[in-house]
């Protein structure tokens, strides 16, 4: 057992060095890359024990929030894209629902306690293995504030939205997807536009 009570695998305990580690990082020095029986892509396979570590793409959760006509944007503090306009959203945790996670970043990157409506859109950005799931919420409250990953946040109307400082196409298409909807109750989520992978930075 380690101090943590969890049971160390052989096959990695032999391998671990005296190299402080967090107690969850895996040990890669077992590990070779092959296509495993059965496989049809290069995995990180263990030599001693076969375990087989797989790299899928991340989930990316945010929202297109508004109060009345305006729109919350945050101004990126962090690299990519540092100093461009952003929807808040981020990677979505382990044991958490996508819901919860464009909340958690919604307060996280803006101070926003948000109330989430609908699914607005699912993208597919494979060149960086992605898929974003953005939603569509109001604030529930009017309080916002920059996040560590914000330099600042701010409410804008339509015709005042930063369109040359976004971020990333991803932002544009929400919110024009937004847009396409607005007071529509029901209606079935968007996905990338036709034949745009989000590659590259909007115009
Ligand atoms: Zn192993």
């Amino acid at each position: 057992m380690r101090p943590d009570g969890r049971v160390q695998p052989a096959g990695m305990l032999a391998q671990l060095t005296s190299a402080p580690k967090p107690p969850d990082a895996p040990s890669f020095k077992t590990f070779e890359r092959r296509v495993p029986d059965g496989d049809t892509l290069e995995r990180l396979v263990c030599r001693d024990c076969g375990h087989i570590h797989y790299d899928n793409p991340k989930i990316v959760v945010g929202a297109v929030i508004t109060q009345g006509e305006k729109f919350l944007l945050a101004k990126r503090a962090i690299h990519p894209r540092k100093g461009y306009w952003t929807l808040p959203a981020g990677y979505l945790e382990e044991r958490e629902t996508t819901e919860a996670g464009a909340a958690r970043e919604a307060m996280e990157e803006a101070g926003a306690t948000i109330a989430i409506d609908a699914l607005l859109a699912v993208y597919s950005i494979p060149r960086i293995s992605q898929v974003q799931l953005i939603y569509r919420a109001t604030l529930a409250s009017p309080e916002f504030a920059a996040g560590p990953e914000s330099l600042e946040v701010g409410l804008f109307a339509w015709d005042d939205i930063p369109w040359t400082e976004l971020a990333f196409p991803s932002v544009v298409w929400s919110l024009n997807y937004f847009r396409e909807v607005q007071g529509v109750k029901v209606f079935a989520p968007f996905t990338n536009p036709v034949g745009d992978l989000g590659n590259g930075a909007p115009a």
